[in-house]
């Protein structure tokens, strides 16, 4: 029977060298004893001892989401001060919660965080279930997400696999089958790792562990609890693990962005269409993007603005010369890049904005919930043309 249930194991792991030894299976002790000395301080994570807060660990989870631990602190600090509690945050109107998700990116995101906290309010009078299945039923929570919560907040045996965890656990198996198609295997042996004693520090110990120890590039196995029980490392290359599928291409996109200054220091902004991507962030107006953009017929689509109104009316010719600022805004979303070409004019006070559209004073920019790709947009073009406003966030380092 063991030497069946070696061969079966060997077969579903990938290890498929009749010479190479089976590996013991990993002690989930070994590795909460590491974590016990080398746990990260994260400023969500509760502290040796104390009770996790729910409405904290659903909040880094959502803003970690395709985001880094280095980059989300900062947000999520903030984010919390401006909204302590879940009650704080479903009682906000959704415009606010906005401008202090920008620059997070994935904007869908914010949109369902907020009405996550209205559910959490309204369906569980402001607490948090603590199963994963009625986790999943809240807006913006998915698999990963509920089994998270389930285990560091309410420390279920839940089984919470992110890219860390699938890293530690194809290469603690040598997993052969390239990801994504390995992912239901990576989840049933990382389900067979999980302990019932202290779950929720496990999961959090298996995400350190591929966050410090062993990492894409050069895992640092002889620091590793398992290094003695990992078939990847037996085989001597653990960096070759996991396997990956080859991505498919992302068709770059393009279009024109304008950016219209008044010479009193505002810019023209619109709201983008409440659903789809960046739903109801704010923008500079600019033509569609797609893949046959063609940059010689952009300013068709240029906002159309008239000249102050003399003696009360309005005059009708544009007059407006448009810049063209040289180079290009490039941003990356998931599903493809984009490059926008960008053209500025300075338009006299009094200008009114076209329909849909609004002036917005360059000082109170940083108010405004405006996504990455649009503050890359404005430090573009407002270098030169306007002087920088202190606070308004914009220099290209920051917008990236
Ligand atoms: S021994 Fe190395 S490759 Fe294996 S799990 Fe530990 S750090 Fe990762």
């Amino acid at each position: 029977m063991r030497v069946a249930g070696a061969a079966r194991r060997r077969k579903e792991t990938g290890v498929t060298s009749e010479a190479a030894p089976e590996p013991r299976r990993p002690d989930p002790s070994a590795l909460l004893a590491w974590y016990d000395c080398h746990r990260r301080a994260l400023p969500w994570r509760a502290a040796p001892g104390e009770t996790p807060d729910p409405y904290r660990v659903w909040l880094s989870e959502i803003m970690l989401q395709q985001t880094t631990v280095k980059a989300v602190a900062p947000y999520y600090l903030r984010f919390l001060h401006r909204f302590p509690t879940v009650e704080r945050l479903a009682a906000a109107p959704l415009d606010d919660v906005l401008k202090a998700w920008a620059g997070l990116g994935y904007y869908a995101r914010g949109r369902n965080l907020h009405a996550c906290a209205r559910a959490v309010v309204e369906r569980h009078g402001g607490r948090f279930p603590d199963s994963e299945a009625a986790l999943r039923m809240l807006p913006g929570i998915g698999a990963y997400t509920a089994a998270a919560i389930a285990a560091i907040a309410f420390d279920r045996p839940a089984v919470a696999v992110d890219g860390n965890v699938e890293r530690v656990i194809a290469r603690l198996h040598a997993i052969d089958e390239p990801l994504p198609a390995a992912k239901p295997l990576v989840r049933r042996l990382a389900r067979a790792l999980t302990p019932q004693h202290r779950p929720g520090d496990f999961a959090q110990a298996m995400m350190d562990l591929g966050a410090t120890v062993c990492t894409p590039k050069q895992p640092a196995c002889i620091l590793c609890p398992w290094n003695a029980h990992c078939a990847a490392r037996a085989r001597g290359e653990p960096a070759l693990f996991p396997h990956k599928a080859p991505k498919t291409e992302r068709r770059l996109r393009r279009g024109a962005a304008f950016v219209v200054v008044r010479a009193d220091g505002w810019v023209l902004l619109r709201t983008r269409p409440q659903h789809g991507l960046l739903g109801a962030m704010t923008e500079v107006p600019t033509t569609p993007w797609s893949e046959d953009f063609d940059a010689r017929g952009a300013l068709a689509a240029a906002p159309h603005l008239a000249l102050p109104r003399q003696n009360g009316q309005s005059n009708t010719r544009s007059g407006i010369k448009w810049r063209r600022i040289p180079g290009v805004v490039t941003h990356i979303f998931t599903h493809f890049p984009l490059e926008l070409v960008v053209y500025v004019a300075v338009v006299a006070r009094g200008t009114p904005a076209p329909g849909a559209t609004r002036w917005a004073a360059l000082s109170a920019l940083h108010g405004e919930a405006l996504p990455n790709v649009m503050r890359k947009v404005l430090a573009h073009a407002l270098d030169g043309v306007a002087p920088r406003p202190h606070n308004a966030r914009l220099s290209p380092a920051q917008a990236r």
